[in-house]
């Protein structure tokens, strides 16, 4: 049997192949662009080419496509085959340096909020050579950027890739302050963890609500629930086991290095973590390993559900986003040192993530609002809407003792002058891992735990990284011209504990309180709808920032705005469709029905005899008839809300009527019609119910 470092990697042209089999010269070159960013030369490029091609057509490939992130959310490919005919009638397989580098796909259909007019309806693909191509059934897949003809932006690669210059480039200025002339590069690296439901195909299919919104837009809660947490990290299922079987061995041929796998908190919920790395290259990992999941899961008879909140009152899915910045020499910039020099550099890292995460509160929250995340975030199970950092207990001690200019108590008594020398050695702190905080630093990265679990971890880290270069970039403004560093820099550190400890929480993020406190007392930002916090993008502030470092031009934060206020809007009008919808066609018809069936059955006995009561069918009609006048008068409701849409003026005021009109009324609708399913038989009750799905699974 082949083991798993057989093949492991099998379908990637990674750094073993090109080695193998590219001249030395040119490997060398290509290195040096992957490394290094520079540009990339077309003899190199036609030789990338033949080589990749030759590895593709050896595993099967008869077609290529460059495979790239538009902002729909999910990926986007278009197959060429390598085909080319020949003078003699035969064909030839063919591939050139610049259909690797350079695609157009035909893209007027992606959605680009306005930047592209249709005369201008093709955009053009770029391959980003820092991310290995693989293979996809017959397909060698090309990841790429996207963009118009007139360069912006189309996806969210691009804007990703160049937060990640921009954090490169001022945490380099930092380096060589403190004296590192040998590290290249700063690169942030993530390892995102995926939670997700498995449910059975069989009743997935029975339900309009999870086909068309992926999630549960009716339905009764079940006599159990996750009270007992006896599903959190149990014994894992076997349909569940051989999935994850199948699903690792594909993660794994595609260099996707899964890790860990275990049963979350909810009945049928699963997690999996894979190890980290890149930010560009663990945000392709992530979407493939959505994708494979989805596909894999219909092999073995079941649906994987990637909504944020796919049942109500059963725990929802997110992504903990685990982020930390390292040099190309493999030192960590978030872990604190063994010298107390290093820790002066790490202290001051750490207070640039500290700055970052509260001047930018409301590009984090944005960077994860979606119609399904807003259902998740503050629902007690996710972290609240409200941004906060946890640092543990030891680093916030030594926050307060440099904030006070105090003696830290932890281990000698010495002022906490960042005079370096006297700066004590500390430990980690890995002891209480909060998991309630939004942000959370455990030990040697930081935890960003609002994402949700479709989100792609594109739009978090590419906010994430520009927020912590604009920081960096104050920090090297000042101390580059600093007479006295050391002074500098502690004055500097200072500073911003006191200017930013209001984002600092060790509490319980999930308490009632906290939220008050925050709100009433700090003066946190509390956006908790999509519709609330997209508008910010545009604030001048956020503009100012993300333009200054080139992630986005403005043009592109216009039509991002647009584009995601679009999706909360297109999401929701589909639930509320489908949810009108099924009222009118499945539930109603069937509560109509049992109702019939009781009634007749009242008849039949009062025939038998006229003293038998039949108060409880008499009780029942009357019940089931209430609730159906309810649900035929709140499904009107809802539809007529639906038509006044129209009366939007733009999308940000449309997005403002659905937070306003239509989610408060499909609550409303689907109230009646959760009671009438546990007051109606089973046998009658039209699709499957929350007990099926959530212990459907053998
Ligand atoms: P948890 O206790 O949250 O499950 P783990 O330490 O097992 O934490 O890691 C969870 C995720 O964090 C994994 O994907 C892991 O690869 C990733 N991770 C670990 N160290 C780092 C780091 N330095 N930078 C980014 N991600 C990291
Ligand atoms: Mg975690």
């Amino acid at each position: 049997m082949a083991t798993v470092s057989d093949y492991f990697g099998s379908l990637v042209f990674d750094d073993r192949n090109m080695r193998a089999a590219l001249p030395a010269d040119i490997y060398k070159s290509l290195r040096k662009t992957i490394d290094e960013g520079t540009n990339l030369d077309l003899n190199v490029a036609n030789a990338v080419a033949e080589a990749m091609k030759n590895w593709a057509i050896e595993h099967g490939a008869t077609h290529f496509t460059h495979w790239f992130q538009p902002l729909t959310g999910i990926t986007a490919e278009k197959h060429e085959s390598f085909i080319t005919p020949s003078p003699d009638g035969s064909v030839i397989m063919e591939f050139s340096g610049k259909e690797l580098i350079q695609g157009e796909p035909d893209a007027s259909s992606f959605p680009s909020g306005g930047l592209r007019a249709t005369f201008e309806a093709r955009g053009y693909t770029a391959w980003d050579p820092t991310s290995y191509a693989f293979i996809k059934g017959k397909t060698l897949c090309i990841p790429t950027a996207f963009c118009s003809y007139s360069g912006h932006a189309l996806d969210k690669k691009t804007p990703l890739l160049r937060s990640m210059e921009a954090l490169n480039k001022q945490a380099m200025r930092i380096l060589r302050l403190f004296g590192n002339t040998t590290a290249k590069r700063v690169v942030s690296s993530v390892g995102p963890e995926q939670e997700y439901f498995l449910v059975p195909k069989d009743l997935y299919d029975k339900r309009p609500d999870l086909r068309f919104a992926g999630r549960t837009l009716f339905g009764a809660k079940p006599p159990k629930g996750q009270e007992l947490d006896d599903h959190y990290f149990g014994v894992i299922k076997p349909v569940v086991a051989s999935f994850m079987e199948e699903l690792n061995e594909e993660l794994w041929k595609l260099g996707i290095m899964a890790k860990t796998e275990h049963n979350e908190v909810a009945p049928s919920q699963h997690e999996l973590a894979p190890i980290y790395t890149t930010t560009n290259i663990a945000t392709d990992h992530n979407q493939l390993t959505m994708e494979i999941m989805q596909r894999i899961a219909v092999k073995h008879g079941l649906v994987c559900l990637l909504h944020e909140k796919p049942f109500a009152g059963v725990n929802g899915s997110g992504k903990h986003n685990n982020w930390s910045i390292a040099t190309d020499d493999g030192q960590n910039l978030l872990s604190p040192g063994e010298t107390p020099y290093e820790n002066a550099q790490f202290l001051l890292f750490l207070c640039a993530v500290i700055k970052a995460v509260d001047d930018y509160q409301d590009l984090l929250r944005l960077s994860v609002a979606t119609a399904g995340n807003d259902h998740r975030l503050g629902a007690n199970e996710a972290p609240p809407a409200v941004i906060s950092i946890f640092l543990g207990d030891e680093l916030n001690a030594i926050m307060e003792a440099i904030e006070t200019d105090t003696p830290y108590m932890g281990t000698a008594k010495t002022v906490m002058k960042l005079g370096v020398d006297v700066l004590p050695k500390f430990n980690r702190d890995t002891t209480d891992r909060n998991r309630t905080s939004p942000f959370a630093f455990t030990g040697n990265k930081f935890e960003f735990r609002m994402l949700g679990s479709s989100n792609s971890i594109a739009c978090a880290n590419i906010m994430l990284n520009s927020a912590v270069a604009e920081s960096l970039k104050i920090y090297a403004d000042r101390l580059e011209k600093a007479e006295d560093f050391e002074t500098a820099l502690h004055d500097m550190i200072q500073k911003t504990i006191k200017d930013h400890k209001r984002i600092i929480f060790n509490g319980n993020g999930y308490d009632e309180s906290w939220i008050k406190e925050a709100t009433e007392v700090r003066g946190l930002l509390n956006y908790s709808t999509t519709a609330d916090c997209m508008p910010h993008l545009l604030d001048e502030k956020n503009v100012k920032m993300l333009t200054a470092h080139g992630v986005f031009s403005e043009a592109e934060l216009n039509s991002r705005c647009e584009i995601m206020l679009e999706n909360y809007c297109k999401s929701v009008i589909i639930e509320a469709k489908t949810m009108t919808d099924m009222a009118k066609t499945m539930i109603s018809p069937a509560v109509e029905a049992y109702t019939a069936d009781i009634a007749r059955t009242a008849g039949a006995k009062k025939a038998v005899s006229a003293d038998i009561s039949c108060k409880y069918e008499t009780e029942l009609v009357k019940k089931l008839s209430l609730l159906l006048d309810e649900i035929c008068e709140k499904t009107d409701v809802l539809e007529a809300a639906l038509m006044d849409l129209d009366k939007a003026k733009d999308t940000i005021e449309e997005s403002e009527m659905i937070r306003d009109m239509i989610l408060p009324k499909m609550c409303e609708l689907r109230v009646p019609c959760d009671e009438a399913e546990v007051l109606t038989a089973k046998r009658c009750w039209p699709f499957p119910t929350y007990a099926d799905l959530l212990f459907g699974t053998k």
